[in-house]
């Protein structure tokens, strides 16, 4: 174990995890496993349901190879080698009794409206191609075989058999269930900051002015990241509406290309269909809009018309941490003792197990794998700013 570990007082943590959305409830598992004294710090407390936080957004989307041609190589192979570690997740919820993540290989089907929309899909799929990932083009009355709820204007596809869905919030339930039943770990229902004497963080200062000492502070705090990190909130506003359990009208996620704008939907086991998402760079802002709610709408029942009749049971805006070169921040800094997991962008949940586990790497001083290196913060030339950043 790390030297900077070891020094934490008897009965202070080896850890502080400020952050409970999924980043941080990953990196508080993997470093609670490793045997780490760990505390979670978040306003959200220990309560499941509902917590703030672009995790609760989330439509659990685990496709790494649908959005290849939207994202660079080094993003792909992180997402591929993410992908691998849910198995090992789901399994230690299982054997903790905690609720069902959902997690799925159910691939998904990328469409397309117009002829224009498929040169756009074609050239993706030119990109996963070249990239050695399994993506097939179909045909429009192929994409109507497999989805007979689609418009019948849907002009082609992709059929993409790797890609995987999970629901996050079912995710973070059994997160939070194995935390706190299985590996003891105290949650603390406040806000805090990270704590510096003499330059080197020395535990987080909560918002009612307690100190907790911890020799290392791992920063997960998402959007709100952004006023001490390279990162910047992008909102993404997102529906939930409802399909008969019985008679699902989606068997696969479908992702969609309509005259050039992008909307996916995502069905789920229960009855439940997510259907996103925006993607606006207007600050932290939290707000469900007209505008928001009328295009993701316009734009699925363009593709499947029979979402008109489904009830909307939610509507919901939260702001993804997205960070200058869309690959996260994981790792240390140049403050000692505080360790980075921000910036994931569009991709946290997909990224959530691999990124506990490079947390956990880094705070004990282990070689992170190679698709990891890529997220060193080190990269920027000032990765935090304690003090606050500008503007
Ligand atoms: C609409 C939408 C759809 C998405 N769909 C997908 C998808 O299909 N697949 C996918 O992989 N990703 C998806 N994402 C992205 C994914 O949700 C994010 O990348 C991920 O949730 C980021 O997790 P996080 O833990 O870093 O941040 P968050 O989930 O935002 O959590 C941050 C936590 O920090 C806490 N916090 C803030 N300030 C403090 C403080 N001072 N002290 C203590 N705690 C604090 C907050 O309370 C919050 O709980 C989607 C995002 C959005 C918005």
């Amino acid at each position: 174990m790390n030297s900077t570990v070891m020094q934490g007082n008897s009965g202070s943590p080896d850890v502080i995890v400020l952050g409970g959305g999924i980043i941080g409830l990953s990196s508080a598992w993997s470093l609670a496993r490793a045997g780490l004294r760990v505390v979670v710090v978040d306003p959200a407390g220990a309560v499941a349901r509902p917590r703030p936080g672009a995790t609760w957004a989330a439509a659990g989307m685990l496709a790494p190879v649908s959005e290849a041609s939207l994202a660079h190589e080094p993003l792909t192979r992180l997402g591929t080698a993410a992908v691998q570690r849910f198995p090992d997740l789901v399994e230690s919820i299982r054997q903790a009794g905690g609720p069902d993540p959902q997690w799925r290989r159910t691939g998904s089907v990328a469409v397309a409206y117009d002829s224009a929309d498929r040169d756009e899909l074609r050239r993706r799929h030119d990109v996963q191609h070249r990239w050695g990932l399994d993506a097939r083009m179909l045909e429009a009355d192929e994409c109507r075989d497999l989805e007979p709820a689609l418009d019948p204007g849907v002009a082609g596809g992709v059929l993409i058999p790797d890609d995987h869905q999970v629901n996050p919030r079912r995710l973070v339930a059994g997160l939070l269930h194995m935390l706190t039943r299985v590996a003891g770990v105290e949650v603390i229902a406040r806000a805090g900051r990270p704590q510096l004497v003499g330059g080197r963080v020395e535990g987080v200062r909560l918002d009612d002015g307690q100190m907790r000492s911890a020799p290392v502070v791992v920063l997960a705090t998402g959007a709100w990241s952004s006023d001490v990190c390279p990162v910047r909130p992008v909102k993404g506003q997102i529906l939930r509406l409802r399909m008969s359990a019985r008679d699902a009208l989606l068997r696969h996620p479908v992702r969609g290309i309509v005259a050039g704008r992008e909307v996916y939907l995502v069905p789920r086991a229960d009855g439940e269909l997510v259907v996103g998402a925006t993607t606006e760079d207007v600050g932290l802002d939290e707000s469900v809009t007209a505008a928001g709610v009328y295009e993701l709408l316009r734009d699925a029942i363009t593709l499947v018309p029979g979402i008109q009749d489904l009830e909307l049971t939610e509507t919901l805006a939260r702001c993804r941490p997205a960070s200058p070169d869309g690959l996260p921040l994981i790792g240390r800094c140049h403050v000692p003792g505080l360790v980075l997991a921000t910036g994931h962008g569009r991709h946290g949940v997909l990224l959530s197990a691999l990124t506990g586990d490079a947390v956990r790497d880094a705070v004990l001083g282990r070689p992170q794998d190679d698709a990891v290196t890529a997220c060193d913060p080190g990269r920027f030339t000032d990765p935090v700013t304690l003090e606050g950043r500008a503007a």
